[in-house]
């Protein structure tokens, strides 16, 4: 079965790992636009340096810009096996241009998952969360931390574990007001096409999560 997802859920909300772990369970391409963004400014593409303040202040990149990155990516060949879109739509017009991209392609969404997390526990996660620069491992203060304290443990790495500008407190925030007023009514959005699914993520661990998510999943081969 050919599935097509759409995985909502505020900045922290986990949409990444539960991406990866989709993708690699059900043979889907995984397209996040923040990822693609982020590419695009570390190869320092002209399209790099137009969102790099954007990405930097954790203000939304203009919908035409977003919209134009994802549909070229969507008509690639290897996005006819099904793909889950990881960060994308986050507005309202986004919603509707990527309808506009099924209608004209003979292609619909089978189910959009929003992954819900109270915002206190959001920044509670990603205030504790420190990168690895070097080799871009992922630790937490509280959940996972390095075990040589602020240096990286992966083999051969050592390098100075770092709090990234958009996981500081005040940008988490400035990220949770912006998601909360334009990318709330997405949710909303999906909700009147009858295939929005919730999964109430606060307090559970990520593979719980993605067991919820999986039986989602499967009503969906069974309807
Ligand atoms: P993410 O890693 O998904 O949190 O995305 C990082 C940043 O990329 C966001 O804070 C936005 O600046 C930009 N971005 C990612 N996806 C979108 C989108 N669908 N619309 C507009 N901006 C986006």
């Amino acid at each position: 079965m050919t599935l097509r997802i759409v995985l909502l859920g505020a900045p922290g909300a986990g949409k990444g790992t539960q991406a990866q772990r989709l993708a690699a369970a059900h043979g889907l391409v995984h397209i996040s636009t923040g990822d693609m963004f982020r590419a695009h400014l570390k190869q320092g593409t002209e399209l790099g340096q137009r969102v790099q303040n954007y990405l930097n202040s954790g203000r939304l990149v203009p919908d035409d810009l977003t919209c134009a990155i994802v549909t070229d990516r969507l008509v690639q060949p290897d996005c006819a096996q099904g793909y889950i879109l990881d960060g994308f739509p986050r507005s309202a017009p986004q919603a509707e241009a990527l309808d506009a991209f099924f209608a004209d392609n003979g292609q619909k969404l089978d189910v959009a998952v929003d992954i819900a997390v109270a915002d206190e526990d959001i920044v509670d996660r990603l205030s504790a969360r420190r990168s690895c620069p070097a080799c871009g491992a992922i630790y937490n203060l509280k959940y996972g931390p390095s075990k040589r304290g602020g240096l990286c443990d992966r083999e051969n790495c050592s390098g100075e574990l770092i709090l990234r500008d958009d996981d500081r407190e005040e940008t988490i925030r400035k990220r949770l007001q912006v998601y909360h007023q334009t990318t709330a009514p997405v949710i909303g959005y999906y909700g009147n096409q009858g295939i929005l699914k919730t999964v109430d993520a606060t307090g559970l661990t990520p593979d719980d999560v993605f067991a919820r998510i999986e039986e989602i999943l499967c009503g969906l081969k069974g309807a």
